[in-house]
């Protein structure tokens, strides 16, 4: 198994498993038998023992190959007491003190397990509201998510990760200019990413520059008005500030609602890839790109994508069955409509290794052929596997019954940031271009070492310009587009984060969208001299190209950056 340096001192921390004086007792290769052992046992039912072995060999090799992984969650509990092994969940936030607390603790109890907890507070009576019971006013929905923040704060998911939260406020709450503010101070709600809930009749009052209506939850009345460009302009200048507020297009969501009668769809989870229902969970899993190439590494091998794409539906369609889910809530909607999401990472990698630039039409062509092709095969494997077990139980309440489709599962795919999954398996991460060619990382004993992508390293070898003086050279920026010692073709292809302009960032988003059940997880990586215009412009080409949200990113916007070129601990 070929795990990097830094793979392996990720998985030794947090995902492998330990006795209680804090000793490892598994190794890599254990942790990939016991999530195999613990996953194809969901087949029990269906196959007798030689069956299950044959599956769990199956399941083994996809991960051990790093062929696809699942989220963190399963690989980290699966086949231990814990037993969580989603990574998100939607949560409802009722309009009582009871419902408030209660969501407190149910989230407190997913972070706990690793998961990822998404909340609307749209319900929520705005700021300054009577309540009855007291004579008091309400404090609003605001207030209250510092509130959901500070218990967050408090549980730090055991140690393996930390809470992260979703906060959705609709555009046409009362309370909506406070909560695009409210993280103007970036040392508040820290545990929170929060998107503003927009709506079509908004972006059609910002086109036209008309005012539209604020509407209180509780009596559903209008209660005043706002100048939509106003409230726009409010957003674009907070996200240039720093990244913060994202928006997601509401409307798009309950568009693709495959079960609207079960309820309306108003968040979605932490990094807004997963549109979910209250209580409803979902369990992901990505396809390395990468190694979906021939041995050549020169051209994708398509059979091989179809039969991965197979065995990872089946996979994640067995983890909805060996779940241990966290409230008797989450465990009835999870199992009523079985989404899964399966998504790609390592798609900038396998790019540059068939030499197409990440911002070019060669790119954006081939992403609606992959994800189309992959969305094909999985809504098939689902198809077969329906006719196996049975449809999803909530199929006669889904958009699918009417078109006599069988399914089991509500949606299949997704495509997450896989943060973790994509150091795991040593490949860029998503669909996001590669964010630095090379870089500095400071080793225990301050020693400096520099790591190189190593597609990139593969074409300076085979291409006759690789020296460590030059990687070192390149790591100052993280970016080769200036470097003249190095070929043109070579520095075409090998565009980082920086180097692709915010368009490219969002058709490709658009892209993998029109192949996508559920969402799409992108940041638009912006320069840290774009202007407000800058992001105005990205905010309506993802609303113009169907996209179903969108996030941006400033460079140097925030004090603290996860990733910086130049200087990556
Ligand atoms: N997530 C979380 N805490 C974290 C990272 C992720 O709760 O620290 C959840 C969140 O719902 C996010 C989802 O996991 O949207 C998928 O994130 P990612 O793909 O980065 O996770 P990975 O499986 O790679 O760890």
């Amino acid at each position: 198994m070929k795990l990097s340096e830094n793979a392996i001192k990720v998985l030794e921390k947090r995902y492998l498993e330990k006795n209680e004086d804090g000793n490892l007792i598994e190794d890599v290769e254990g942790m990939f038998k016991r999530v195999a052992k613990a996953i194809a046992s969901a087949d029990e039912n269906y196959t007798d023992k030689a069956g299950i072995e044959k599956i769990e060999m199956e399941f083994y090799e996809m991960m051990a190959n790093l062929e696809f992984l699942p989220n963190s969650p399963t690989l980290m509990n699966a086949g231990r007491p814990l037993g969580q092994l989603s990574a998100c969940f939607v949560l409802p936030v009722e309009d009582t003190m009871e419902g408030i607390f209660e969501s407190i603790k149910n989230a407190a109890l997913i972070h706990k397990s690793g998961g990822g907890t998404g909340f609307s507070f749209s319900r929520l009576r705005p700021k300054g509201s009577a309540v009855n019971s007291t004579g008091g006013v309400a404090s609003g929905p605001i207030s209250f998510m510092k509130v959901f923040n500070a218990a967050t704060e408090a549980v730090k998911q055991g140690g393996t990760r930390r809470g992260a939260n979703m906060g959705i406020l609709r555009v046409d709450h009362p309370d909506i200019m406070e909560f695009i503010t409210c993280k103007k101070d970036n040392s508040e709600i820290t545990n929170f990413n929060l998107s503003v809930g927009i709506t079509e009749d908004f972006m059609k009052a910002v086109e036209y520059n008309l005012e539209y209506e604020l509407i209180d939850p509780k009596t559903k009345k209008p209660v005043g008005k706002l100048n939509a460009k106003k409230v726009f302009d409010l957003i674009v200048e907070m996200a240039w500030k720093n990244g913060e507020p994202g928006i997601i297009f509401l409307d798009r969501l309950n568009r693709d609602n495959v079960t609207p009668k079960l309820g309306e769809i108003e968040s979605t989870n932490p990094c807004g890839e997963q549109p979910l229902l209250p209580y409803e969970a979902c369990n992901l899993g990505s396809i390395n790109l990468y190694n979906m190439l021939n041995e050549e590494k020169d051209s994708l091998d398509f059979d091989k994508l179809a039969e991965t794409v197979k065995k990872a539906v089946h996979f994640l369609d067995n983890v909805i069955e060996a779940n241990k889910y966290p409230l008797a809530e989450i465990d009835k909607m999870t199992r009523g409509t079985r989404k899964i999401g399966l998504g790609v990472m390592g798609w900038a990698d396998m790019l540059c290794a068939l030499n197409i630039s990440y911002n070019s039409q060669q790119a954006i062509e081939l992403a609606d052929k992959v994800m189309g092709f992959i969305q094909d095969n999985a809504q098939k494997a689902s198809q077969e596997l329906a006719e196996q077990k049975g449809a999803f139980p909530y199929y006669e309440e889904s958009v699918f019954a009417k078109k006599g489709i069988k399914l089991r599962n509500a949606t299949t795919t997704t495509i997450a940031p896989t943060g973790t999954l994509s150091l795991i398996a040593g490949v860029s991460s998503g669909i996001e271009p590669i964010f630095a060619i090379s870089y500095i990382r400071n080793v225990m004993d301050n020693n400096e070492l520099v790591e190189v992508n190593p597609v990139f390293k593969n074409a300076a070898v085979k291409g006759n310009f690789y020296s460590d003086e030059l990687m070192k050279q390149i790591a100052k920026s993280g970016t080769v587009k200036h470097m003249e010692e190095i070929p043109k073709e070579v520095r075409d292809v090998f565009v980082t984060a920086h180097d692709v302009r915010p368009e490219w960032h969002v058709k490709m988003q658009a892209a993998f969208q029109r192949h996508t059940d559920n969402a799409v997880s992108k940041t638009v990586n912006l320069s840290h001299d774009a202007t407000t215009d800058d992001v105005r412009e990205v905010f309506t080409l993802a609303y113009r190209a169907q996209c179903k949200g969108v996030t941006i990113y400033r460079d140097g916007s925030r004090d603290l950056q996860v990733l910086n070129i130049g200087k990556v601990q």
